[in-house]
């Protein structure tokens, strides 16, 4: 069965505040490029959610990761944290972010990631300003951690209600594809899809998931950021002790996942 690998394309500093980008010197190339070198090696395809900001930045480099078949799709232009902007800004920093990627590649956005997972209960609009344009969303995890997630949703790949979208609506068009769990009984969902569950676990035990996801006939999201490979990523005073934790071993146990599995983009798996 084929898993979906994703990537979400940014540069370890955009997770600050925007206006403190420019103080700090770009990696990306570099690790993007050896994230396609590895995906070429195990033949992997992959949907890249891609901040706009970073296509303005390094065109070349986005129109080379569609060229070599991999999906674009949308991961905001300025890596904002949905729970703190409105409906008119969000929508306005997606359909930013659409055009600019639309541009560059020549293929239609379908799909979109929010930035931290940062959909809750307060900001369910999203589904309806997305639906307008794309037809998949990948945001929801649903865990209970501190930072994000709802506990309640879905794990696997449904049709959300727009208006409560925990609720599947059956004869919905829109798609929603949950990072992937692994379910305990009695402890709830714990987070298996990669980032930093990637460098904090066994690799063991993230296999273990995505085999029992697979073994019910559901693919497994998971997802790895450049940064996450990046032992060398500088330091930044405001990030806490998970940015950095076990960045050595990353890149091992991301390359035994890419040759224990078969992953491909979102539409390779879904065909939307
Ligand atoms: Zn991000």
């Amino acid at each position: 069965m084929k898993n979906i690998m994703s990537v979400d394309l940014e540069d370890y500093y955009c997770d600050l505040p925007f206006s403190e980008w420019p103080k700090y010197e770009s990696r990306i190339m570099r690790n993007t490029e050896m994230i396609l070198d590895l995906f070429e090696k195990y033949d992997v395809k992959a949907t890249f959610f891609v901040l706009g900001y970073i296509a303005e930045k390094f065109p070349d480099l986005v129109k080379k990761i569609s060229e070599l078949g991999h999906e674009i799709a949308s991961h905001s232009y300025a890596h904002i944290d949905l729970r703190k902007v409105s409906k008119e800004q969000f929508e306005e920093d997606f359909l930013k972010s659409i055009n600019i990627l639309e541009k560059i590649t020549g293929k239609k956005v379908e799909g979109f990631r929010a930035p931290f997972f940062s959909i809750n209960k307060s900001n369910y609009w999203v589904f309806e300003i997305l639906s307008k344009k794309i037809s998949y969303d990948s945001s929801i995890f649903p865990v209970r951690t501190q930072l994000y997630g709802i506990p309640n949703a879905p794990r696997f790949v449904y049709k959300p209600s727009l208006k409560n979208i925990v609720n599947e609506d059956v004869k919905g068009e829109f798609i929603e594809i949950p990072m992937a769990t692994h379910r305990i009984p009695v402890i709830g969902n714990i987070p298996i899809a990669g980032g930093f569950y990637l460098r904090f676990f066994p690799y063991w035990y993230m296999k273990l998931g995505i085999k029992k996801m697979n073994k019910q006939g559901n693919p497994a999201m998971i997802y790895i950021h450049p940064k996450d490979l990046d032992p060398e990523m500088p330091r930044i005073k405001e990030y806490n002790w998970y940015y950095y934790y076990n960045l050595k071993s990353a890149f091992k146990k991301f390359e035994k996942l890419l040759q224990d599995f078969k992953f491909g983009t979102v539409k390779d798996v879904l065909v939307i």
